[in-house]
């Protein structure tokens, strides 16, 4: 096969006082994602989606929350990585399509820099990354400004 799809999801726990990190950009929030690295929920999910693309174990085998080196991990720096894993065994990626689910902040001024830094990181054009938000409609745990969650798709082709 010459293209191949895979599909990531991530969640994590809100707590205030904790950095809100989507998509590479910190967000004013009052609360912020819980989590080993920056817990960056958009950021994993792409990652997931890309590593299952390529047939290859998921985040937590590759960058496990037991290594140190990972503790406050920038997930920029996670996911280049996986870029360039799927890169060695012969996979670029084609483009994403995300969506993140989270009651508060709003979202919408932020998608065109979010949008941007993935992009730069997957080494496609602004149009093969395509990132959506929308609340829980208050229900569940994301309703309750518990947690945040995000789900990817990831297109990858043969370099
Ligand atoms: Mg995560």
């Amino acid at each position: 096969m010459s293209i191949r799809v895979g599909f990531g999801f991530d969640v994590h726990r809100l707590q205030a006082g904790r950095p809100l990190k989507l998509g590479g950009v910190e967000i004013p929030a009052e609360k912020g994602a819980l989590g080993h690295s920056d817990a960056d929920v958009l950021l994993h999910s792409i990652c997931d989606a890309l590593l299952g693309a390529a047939g290859m174990a998921d985040i937590g085998h590759h960058f496990p929350d037991t290594d140190m080196r990972w503790k406050d991990a920038d997930s920029r720096m996670l996911l280049a990585e996986v870029v360039r894993l799927i890169g060695t065994a012969g996979w670029r990626v084609g483009n994403v399509d995300c969506s993140l689910v989270l009651e508060r902040p709003k979202i919408k001024p932020h998608l065109e820099a979010m949008k941007a830094e993935v992009a730069a990181l997957l080494n496609v054009s602004l149009d093969a990354v395509g990132i959506k938000a929308t609340t829980n409609e208050k229900l569940g745990y994301v309703g309750r400004e518990e947690g945040v969650c995000a789900y990817a798709v990831a297109l990858i082709e043969r370099r």
